[in-house]
């Protein structure tokens, strides 16, 4: 069965590798706001050139900037799909909600990757990514407490949050999505 479902968690949480893994191997759309931003950036595009230095800071793109990315893949798109890094605060949550009501692709799941401050940090730092250095990395935390953690409540309110550990190796984390999805079981071949 298809899954619509939205990976939430703060930078460094995984949510990348673990949608990409996930997308591979459940046949899903893997749509990463923040790649599909970093793409028009390498490609030198109009827009990339407009949110260039936005993502550099580490700031948070305009609202309907990503939402119009976000509702032109979702509307060409058939089956399930992940969101990474959508929504980001209040607005985009509801937003999506208005999106997807006009879709009739009601959201399944909203899984939260639960990793600590301090290894988050360490793991930012150890990517080496333009928008890792240690001023900008504090930042997109603190973007993160304050505008997309609070979120969660909405999800969870609707019955549905599941927390997920994500401390561990990739296959063990990959795992616990598996279970939280409550799809497939994991094998040494297949992460699930
Ligand atoms: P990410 O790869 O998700 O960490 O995103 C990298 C950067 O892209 C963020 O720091 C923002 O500048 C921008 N970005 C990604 N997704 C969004 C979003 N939903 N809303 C606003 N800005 C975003």
């Amino acid at each position: 069965m298809s899954k619509r479902v939205v990976v939430l968690g703060p930078p460094g949480a995984g949510k990348g590798t673990q949608c990409a893994l996930l997308a591979a191997a459940r046949g899903l759309l893997h749509l990463s706001t923040g790649d599909l931003l970093r793409a028009e950036v390498a490609a030198e595009s109009s827009l990339g050139q407009q949110v260039k230095a936005v993502l550099e800071r580490g700031d948070l793109v305009s609202d309907d900037l990503v939402l119009a990315i976000v509702r032109h893949r979702l509307s060409l798109h058939q089956g399930g799909w992940l969101l990474d890094g959508f929504p980001r605060n209040s607005p985009q949550a509801a937003m999506l909600d208005d999106l997807l009501a006009d879709l009739e692709q009601p959201l399944q799941i909203a899984l939260q990757l639960q990793v600590p401050e301090e290894e988050l940090v360490a793991r930012l730092l150890s990517r080496g990514r333009s928008d890792d250095n240690e001023a900008v990395v504090r930042k997109r935390l603190q973007i993160y407490a304050r505008q997309t953690e609070p979120i969660n409540a909405r999800y969870q309110e609707r019955g549905l949050l599941q927390w997920v550990d994500g401390l561990g190796s990739v296959e063990e984390v990959a795992a616990r999505i598996c279970n939280s999805l409550d799809e497939c079981a994991p094998s040494e071949e297949t992460i699930c």
